[in-house]
């Protein structure tokens, strides 16, 4: 509404400057046409007396009779001195003595003049010019004229600017009062939608119908709207699974110690059931840390990336994971290119690195072999990890990289699996600019391909 009485008052003081000069100029014009007709007319008289040898009562009025002045209202000659030599005027006749007029003042000055007033239809015109006889001065001719034609003219035609100004400003008021009010209506439900979508019901959407602005902007809501309702099914689904995941310890660590309270049992198998308890706890522990590191990559970047070449940080990996390797009888073999230089924060390629690795462990088969190369491969580094394992069902390559997402659930507990491995390895390789896709073949193994763009430069980290 604020933007629409702004923009009603500037219309309406436009439309107002806009009268005003309307009426100026067609004042002006009059004024301009008035000014030449009487001054043309004042020249002429003077032309006329200014071959008089002398200006005298009868000479002039002689001259006078010869002419037409229908037109003129009072007709004033003086001589040099400004004593009147003829007057028109029958009442109150100047005639013989001194005219002072300012006028006639002026044009004894030797200038022409000319001077006008307009009120309420009627022109009062009055002009005067000096005579001249052999390049001397002899006199001044005056004029007054009342026109009330033209007066009426131009009283009409300001009459009619006035009467266009006012039409156009009602109807800019009222244009402006239909449009700020269908305005504010819109708006008014645009503001309703978002109190009840901050209120947590984004299912909610704005409805407007039109091509304006205004319909853009509701649609920017419900974009907005859609995103938020993904957002919050997905906090939601990750708040669920979480829960679920933390659950099943939970209740495996509460049936443990129960189980030792409540039977009567030999120190062996009590000591088992201890055992089992703290498995189960290094498990939640493991998962809390994993959630941890997820919400952190949800997060800004905790550290700067560098630049640095990827083989010395897989060799750390496999030097770490190697007796892993060796106990469940996987043979671990290297192809690596050395100068792979990318931009990466280093930690995250080791976790990437670690997680691939000890997968690929994992789900290896005893006497099973895992094979990591890394090469160039135009501009991209292509790191890429090939196992001889149990596969992964087609079906399910689509949803290994989702949080709690595991494919064999017993195997994957019964290896201390959490589901969040590959998730945070997705995650930390999408914030490093880098990609990753699984190729697999049940019973033959997977490949697990993350590749970063290169970035060739004199400074690099070892
Ligand atoms: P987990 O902690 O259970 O290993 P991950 O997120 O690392 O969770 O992996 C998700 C699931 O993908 C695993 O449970 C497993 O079923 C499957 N998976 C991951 N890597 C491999 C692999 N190299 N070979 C076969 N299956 C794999």
């Amino acid at each position: 509404m604020r933007y629409a009485s702004i923009y009603v008052l500037i219309t309406f003081a436009a439309l107002f400057f806009l009268n005003i000069y309307c009426a100026q100029t067609s004042q002006t014009l009059f004024y301009q046409g008035k000014k030449s007709a009487m001054l043309e007319r004042c020249q002429v008289t003077a032309s006329e007396i200014a071959g008089l040898e002398v200006l005298s009562k009868s000479s002039v009025s002689e001259a006078i009779s010869k002419m037409s002045t229908s037109k003129v209202n009072r007709l004033i000659v003086t001589d040099r001195s400004g004593v009147a030599v003829y007057d028109s005027a029958t009442h109150d006749s100047a005639l013989g003595e001194y005219v002072l007029f300012p006028e006639i003042v002026t044009a004894a000055s030797g200038n022409n003049v000319f001077s006008w007033n307009y009120h309420s239809g009627t022109m009062l015109s009055r002009a005067a010019v000096p005579v001249y006889a052999y390049g001397t001065m002899i006199g001044c001719v005056y004029m007054t004229e009342y026109d009330t034609s033209q007066g009426m003219l131009l009283q009409s035609l300001l009459q009619n600017i006035f009467t266009i100004t006012l039409i156009l400003e009602i109807l800019v008021v009222l244009f402006s009062f239909f449009f700020a009010l269908a305005f504010s209506k819109r708006m008014q439900k645009i503001q309703s939608s978002m109190r009840i979508i901050r209120e947590g019901n984004y299912s909610h959407k704005v409805t407007l119908n039109g091509r304006d602005e205004l319909t853009f902007l509701a649609a920017e809501v419900n974009n907005l709207t859609d995103r938020l309702e993904i957002a919050e099914a997905e906090r939601r689904q990750f708040v669920s699974d979480a829960s679920h995941e933390l659950k099943t310890p939970l209740a495996s660590i509460k049936l443990l110690s129960d189980s030792i309270l409540q039977n009567e049992m030999d120190m062996e198998t009590a000591r088992e059931f201890v055992g089992d308890i703290g498995n189960e706890a290094d498990r939640l522990n493991r998962m809390t840390q994993e959630l941890l590191s997820l919400s952190k990559i949800d997060a800004a970047l905790e550290r700067e990336q560098e630049i640095l070449h990827i083989a010395p940080t897989i060799h750390r990996v496999v030097r770490m994971l190697s007796g892993i390797a060796q106990n469940a009888n996987i043979t671990l073999e290297l192809a690596l290119e050395e100068n792979c230089p990318v931009l990466i924060v280093e930690d995250d390629l080791y976790q990437i690195a670690f997680n691939l690795v000890e997968n690929g462990i994992k789900y290896n088969t005893p006497g099973g072999k895992l094979t990591i190369s890394l090469r160039r491969c135009e501009d991209n580094a292509i790191l890429q990890f090939t196992d001889t394992g149990v596969g992964i069902p087609e079906s399910a390559l689509d949803h290994i990289f989702e949080r709690f997402y595991r494919v064999d659930k017993a195997r994957s507990r019964k290896t201390g699996g959490s589901g969040l491995g590959l998730a945070i390895v997705r995650s930390m390789v999408e914030r490093n600019q880098g990609q990753i896709q699984v190729t697999s073949t049940m019973g033959q193994g997977s490949v697990f391909t993350v590749s970063f763009p290169i970035f060739d430069t004199e400074e690099v980290s070892q």
